[in-house]
C-alpha cells in the first residue's frame, strides 16, 4: 500500500514538474463550464442537461439538506436519483465502493454534495468512470468545487497524493443559503486555504515568465488584498452582501488561481506543513484551511530563519494580528497539537520533507531540523541574519 502510494505520488509530482517547466503539452483545466450562483432547487434544469441518472455523493449531513431541494427538482425533470455515502475521507477504498454502486444505478452522472472530501471524492469517481460531475459545495472552507484536482486520504485521514483530473467540474452550484447552514469555522479555514494562493503562488512561481502564470500569481495577491480587506465584516454578517463576496473570494477566485497557474502555481510549504501534521491523530479536529493557514506561518518563518528574507519576516506580524481577529490557528496550540509528542512531530517533519514534497519548490533547501524550528516558533519575534546576509526582497 505504502509502495503504490509512494509511486503514484511520485509519479504525480514528477509529471506536474515536467508541465511546469515547458509549460506546453500542459492541457488547461482553468474553470467549471458552468457555474450557477443561486438555489439548488432552481438548477434542475441545468443538471439535465448532463445526465437523467445521478449518483449523489455525500455525507450524512450534506444528505440530509439536500435531499428534499433534489427529489423536488428530480420530480420536474424525471430524475432517477441514488444516493451514496462516501465515508470519512476521500479514499483508494471509499472510491472502490462507490465505483460498485454506480455500476449498479447505472449512473450517467455524479453530483458532490458537502466538503472538499466529498467533492473530491465525487470528482475522482466520476473522472475515473468517465462521466460528468456537478459540484455543490456545502461550504466555504476550500476551493474544491471548482478545481480539476482530487486529494487522496488514507481510511485513517492521513494525506496519500493528490489526482490531477482532466477537467474542471461541468457544472458548479454555489447556492449561498446552503453554505450559510454551515459553521461559521469552515469560512474562516476558507480564507486561510485561500490566502495561502498568494503566499504559495509568488513563491513558486513569482518569477515566472508564462503569462497565465503571472496573471495567476497577480490574481492571488488580488484575492489575497479582499480577503484581509472583506473578512472581518463578513464574518460579522453571515448572508450579507460581503459575506457572499468572501465566500465567491474563497471558492470561486481561489479556484481560478489554481486553473490558471496549473500545478506549478499550487502548493509549497504551506500546504506541504499540512499534509505532514495529516499523520498525527490529534490532527484530525482541525479543518483543511486552519491547518494550511498556520503552514502559511511556518513557510514565512523559514524563508526568514533559513533565506533571511526582510519582507517574510514583516509580512507575518500583520498576518498574526489578522489571524487573531478571525480566529485562525497562529501556532501548534492553536491547532490543538499542545500535546503532540517530538517523536510525533518528527514524523509529521519527516513527511513534509520526504522527497517530492511540496516544500522543495521553496527556492532554497530546508532540511528537516530547519522545518521543526520554525513550525514551533510561528508566533516569536522576528528573527534576521545581519543585514549583509540579507538578500533582495523578492516581494
Ligand atoms: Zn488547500
Amino acid at each position: 500500500m505504502a509502495d503504490i502510494t509512494d509511486s503514484t505520488a511520485r509519479q504525480a509530482v514528477s509529471e506536474g514538474l515536467a508541465g511546469a517547466q515547458s509549460g506546453v503539452g500542459n492541457p488547461l483545466a482553468v474553470a467549471p463550464a458552468q457555474v450557477i450562483r443561486g438555489s439548488l432547487a432552481e438548477a434542475g434544469r441545468a443538471i439535465a442537461r448532463l445526465g437523467h441518472r445521478p449518483l449523489v455523493v455525500a455525507g450524512r449531513h450534506s444528505q440530509s439538506l439536500i435531499q428534499a431541494p433534489l427529489a423536488a427538482t428530480a420530480a420536474q425533470f424525471g430524475l432517477d436519483l441514488a444516493f451514496a455515502n462516501y465515508g470519512t475521507d476521500c479514499s483508494e477504498a471509499s472510491l472502490a465502493d462507490l465505483r460498485a454502486v454506480l455500476a449498479q444505478h447505472q449512473a450517467d452522472l455524479v453530483i458532490g454534495v458537502g466538503g472538499g472530501k466529498a467533492l473530491d471524492t465525487a470528482k475522482l469517481l466520476a473522472f475515473q468512470t468517465a462521466l460528468p460531475v456537478v459540484t455543490v459545495p456545502t461550504s466555504a472552507a476550500t476551493c474544491a468545487a471548482w478545481t480539476a484536482l482530487s486529494n487522496i486520504y488514507s481510511e485513517q485521514g492521513a494525506f496519500q497524493y493528490d489526482v490531477a483530473l482532466a477537467t474542471c467540474p461541468n457544472l458548479l452550484i454555489l447556492d449561498y443559503d446552503l453554505v450559510q447552514t454551515a459553521p461559521q469555522r469552515t469560512l474562516v479555514a476558507g480564507i486561510g486555504d485561500a490566502l495561502a494562493k498568494w503566499y504559495e503562488a509568488s513563491v513558486s512561481s513569482g518569477s515566472s515568465e508564462q503569462t497565465l502564470i503571472i496573471a495567476a500569481v497577480q490574481q492571488a495577491r488580488v484575492l489575497r488584498d479582499l480577503l484581509l480587506q472583506k473578512s472581518m465584516a463578513a464574518l460579522e454578517a453571515p448572508g450579507g452582501a460581503v459575506w457572499r463576496e468572501v465566500v465567491d473570494a474563497s471558492v470561486l477566485l481561489a479556484g481560478v488561481i489554481g486553473g490558471l497557474g496549473g500545478a506549478q502555481c499550487r502548493t509549497v510549504a504551506a500546504h506541504a506543513v499540512h499534509n505532514g501534521l495529516t499523520h498525527l491523530m490529534q490532527s484530525h479536529g482541525t479543518l483543511h484551511g486552519e491547518k494550511v493557514a498556520y503552514g502559511i506561518l511556518v513557510q514565512l518563518r523559514l524563508e526568514e530563519t533559513v533565506q533571511g528574507n526582510r519582507l517574510a519576516a514583516t509580512a507575518r506580524q500583520p498576518l498574526l494580528k489578522f489571524y487573531g481577529e478571525i480566529g485562525l490557528p497562529q501556532s501548534l496550540a492553536d491547532l490543538g497539537l499542545m500535546d503532540v509528542t517530538l517523536a510525533e512531530l518528527q514524523q509529521a517533519v519527516e513527511i513534509a520533507c520526504r522527497p517530492g514534497s511540496d516544500i522543495h519548490h521553496l527556492p532554497f533547501e530546508i532540511t528537516p531540523t530547519q522545518l521543526m524550528a520554525a513550525m514551533v516558533s510561528t508566533t516569536g519575534p522576528i528573527e534576521l541574519k545581519s543585514w549583509e546576509e540579507v538578500r533582495p526582497a523578492a516581494d
